[in-house]
């Protein structure tokens, strides 16, 4: 198996942060692997309120709020503009604190890390996927891929094979020398999906991944989504304003004023398949 070498020292790189979506204040230190989880629940969410305080405002985005996700399933937050859908999804991605409740992924739960612990807890188990890609554009689709794993502290090398298979599934396989500005908006979020699962995260949060990508992008990259949820077990959660994107989810939580007021079966509705040939490490 080839050793990977990156093209930049990932704690040199000042887009790392942005890429493993790692916390400005991470010093550098990097703790022991967090326990094992448990749960079949791969995130759970209890009773999870978040206060913004702005000088003598306070803006409840989330309020009370509880859900689990069980492992495998493909959720879809969707609500109007206001909501709080960005905000649990940085809860979600341990981007920021709750006021109050408690928030565990992958049986760990985010209130008891330091800093430092849930950066790594942050970049091992979990997959981001932004609406604007987040590509850095001085590194070709495969630069980006590659210092994203090296960034994510896994001490084996990255399993060529199975990026070959992400490359494939994908459909990005000629592409990958390719810097962004010389990939479309569908093909940049593609590799941006390659880049999320090649480090076999436990989940996968993605954030408006359609909001900058035309229809027949968007159908794309969704049903990438849905493929690597139905052929690699990979669970998904996928926040959006747009309900049709949310309907290729298993299940669709209704987000207004902070809370969930609804939950309806999505197309795949189905429980997931056992990931087919791929073993899904987590
Ligand atoms: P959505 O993603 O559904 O549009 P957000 O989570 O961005 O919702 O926002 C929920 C509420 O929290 C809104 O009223 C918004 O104005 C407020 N809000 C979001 N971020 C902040 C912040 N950093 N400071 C103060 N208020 C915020």
């Amino acid at each position: 198996m080839p050793k990977i070498t990156p093209q930049i020292n990932p704690k040199q790189h000042p887009a790392a942060d942005s890429i493993c979506g790692r916390h400005p204040n991470y010093n550098g230190n990097v703790p022991p692997e967090p326990a094992s989880p448990i749960a079949d629940n791969i995130i759970q969410v209890e009773e999870v309120s978040k206060v913004y305080s702005t000088g003598r405002l306070e803006v409840a985005a989330v309020r009370g709020l509880s859900m689990n996700v069980a492992r495998g399933e493909f959720v879809a937050i969707v609500g109007p503009s206001g909501s709080g859908k960005s905000t649990l999804f940085y809860l979600l991605g341990g981007l920021t604190h709750a006021t109050t409740g408690r928030v565990v992924i992958d049986g760990v739960d985010f209130a008891t890390l330091k800093d430092a612990e849930r950066t790594r807890l942050r970049r091992h188990r979990i997959g981001f996927v932004f609406q604007k890609f987040n590509l850095l554009p001085t590194l070709s689709a495969m630069g980006n891929i590659e210092i994203a794993y090296a960034v994510s502290g896994r001490k084996e090398p990255m399993d060529r094979a199975y990026l070959d298979h992400l490359s494939d599934m994908l459909s990005i396989k000629g592409r990958l020398e390719h810097r962004p500005s010389e990939l479309s908006g569908g093909e940049q979020q593609r590799v941006a999906i390659a880049r999320a699962l090649v480090t076999h995260p436990a989940i996968v949060l993605a954030d408006e991944p359609t909001g900058n990508l035309d229809t027949k992008n968007s159908d794309a990259v969704l049903e990438m989504l849905v493929r690597s949820n139905r052929e690699l077990g990979q669970t998904v959660l996928m926040i959006t304003h747009n309900p049709e994107a949310a309907a290729v989810a298993g299940r669709i939580l209704h987000m207004r004023d902070g809370q969930i007021v609804r939950e309806e079966k999505g197309l795949r509705s189905a429980p997931p398949a056992p990931a087919a040939g791929i073993a899904h490490r987590v």
